[in-house]
């Protein structure tokens, strides 16, 4: 493998080449931290969030999907104390005009005093004192841009679910223990984004609240703690790059009892990429307080009233994204040329299979549409007759398309078809009419 540094800029270069990830507004230079994601990009996010959702309602009993809105009453961010306490601590360099956050380790000093040094242009004394900024972007609602009428991004989807959560179980008719779930885009004005869509501007959750009676919150809490490393691991990520890491008391949110984060091995460190957190009944607490709405829940059977404690699961769709390219990126040597291939989990690959007719005559062409038609009908699929069949097999393996159909001269005689396997390099040899049978098995869909 290339050195570490190396590997995400490889990386950024194929994903804009291959259509996985392209800067946003790229022809006007770019806006910082936001990401498009490209024909092969859209299919990976959308395969993983297909499969969160897939695991988390379908697979469950007790647990809701919801699509709230992202603009809401500017209350709810009062009431969760965003307004208040979202923000970051942030430095301004006077001369060279950069901006940082205050605990950023390449400052030398502290930051507002004659000798604090500023880590890009090397001033000292240049460094303004810390300042609070809010990370909320905020807009304005009707046509009068006025306080009265400030509304803002959401900065994460669990108010959403919170707000509604008696909707949820009335219409649905659960009982606690139950949970909801939803993903949707977040806005957050980070202030120091980067490491491609590992920090972003925009991006999406994958959040599930699980709502519980207080007294069982740890049990739930170790429960989902390990249904989440299981899902992960699911994704046929290596093993040794992922682990725990639990909250200490410094680290934990306010209205926090406990937390973990599961981490994965990036080439810049061992990062996030989701939290179990036990958010206790804060949340609920705040929003029947500020709105002056009962939240509590009445166990029908034993006429008890408590507000639910909340055992929450948020997960970074797009940085659950990064996890999955990251670990699928290799290089290697094949009969001494150079390939890359994302070696993605077939159930995750943007294209489940590619057909390649070997030479464009002699009815190669028309019988390799014939079985393009047919298999498109249940995987995404591509077809590909330019160039050499070398070069075709090796776009896939950029695109990480786990098996190529290959139509030759045989295939015209007896109607079989080669697959090779991206990972193994094998071919088979097998009856075209079996082929979806055949790529349905080894998916495992
Ligand atoms: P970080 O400290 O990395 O900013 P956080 O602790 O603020 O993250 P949470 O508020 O717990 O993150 O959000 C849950 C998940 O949402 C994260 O694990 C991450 O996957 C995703 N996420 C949060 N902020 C961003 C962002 N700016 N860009 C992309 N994903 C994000």
């Amino acid at each position: 493998m290339p050195p570490a540094d190396n590997v995400m800029e490889k990386l950024v270069s194929l994903a804009k080449r291959r259509g996985f990830v392209f800067q946003s507004s790229e022809i006007y230079g770019g806006l910082g931290s936001v990401w498009d994601y490209g024909p092969l990009g859209v299919e990976l996010k959308k395969n993983i969030k297909e499969r969160w959702w897939r695991s988390m309602v379908h697979e469950r009993e007790d647990i809701e999907g919801l699509d709230a809105a992202i603009l809401m009453h500017p209350k709810v961010w009062e009431a969760s104390g965003h307004v208040a306490g979202f923000t970051d601590p942030l430095v301004d360099c006077k001369q060279c005009k950069n901006r940082f956050r205050a605990d950023d380790p390449r400052i030398k000093g502290t930051p507002g005093t004659p000798e604090a040094q500023c880590p890009v242009c090397g001033s000292r004394g240049t460094l303004t004192a810390p300042r609070l900024f809010n990370l909320m972007f905020k807009t304005f609602m009707g046509p009068v841009e006025e306080a009265a009428a400030v509304v803002y991004l959401r900065p994460e989807t669990a108010q959403g679910i919170y707000v509604n959560y008696l909707n949820v179980l009335q219409a649905s008719r659960q009982k606690v223990p139950f949970g909801i779930a939803q993903i949707g885009k977040a806005f957050r004005n980070e202030i120091t984004p980067g490491n491609f869509i590992f920090r972003t501007r925009e991006f999406e959750q994958m959040e599930m609240q699980f709502f519980v009676k207080p007294g069982t919150d740890q049990e739930w809490f170790d429960f989902w703690k390990a249904q989440r490393m299981q899902w992960v691991q699911a994704l046929g990520l290596k093993a040794e790059k992922l682990r725990f890491h639990q909250h200490g008391k410094d680290e934990l949110a306010h209205y926090a009892k406990d937390a973990y984060d599961i981490e994965y091995e990036f080439p810049f460190g061992w990062q996030e990429f989701e939290g179990i957190h036990n958010r206790t009944d804060f949340d609920l607490s705040r929003h029947q307080q500020a709105s002056n709405k009962k939240l509590e829940y009445v166990d029908t059977s034993t006429n008890e009233r408590f507000v639910p404690y909340i055992i929450e699961t948020s997960a970074g769709a797009d940085r659950t994204t990064l996890v999955v390219m990251v670990d699928a990126y290799s290089e290697e040597e094949v009969a001494g040329e150079k390939r890359v291939v994302m070696r993605f989990h077939p159930a995750l690959a943007p294209l489940k299979a590619a057909v390649f007719p070997l030479v464009n005559k002699d009815g190669m062409p028309e019988l390799s549409r014939r079985i393009y038609d047919g298999v498109r009908r249940h995987f995404n699929v591509f077809y590909d007759d330019g160039g050499s069949i070398g070069r075709r097999y090796r776009r896939q393996d950029e695109a990480g398309t786990p098996y190529g159909i290959t139509i030759d001269g045989q295939s015209t005689q007896d109607q079989t078809v080669t697959v090779r396997d991206r990972d193994t390099l094998l071919q088979d040899r097998i009856a075209a009419d079996q082929l979806v049978e055949y790529l349905k098995k080894k998916i495992g869909e």
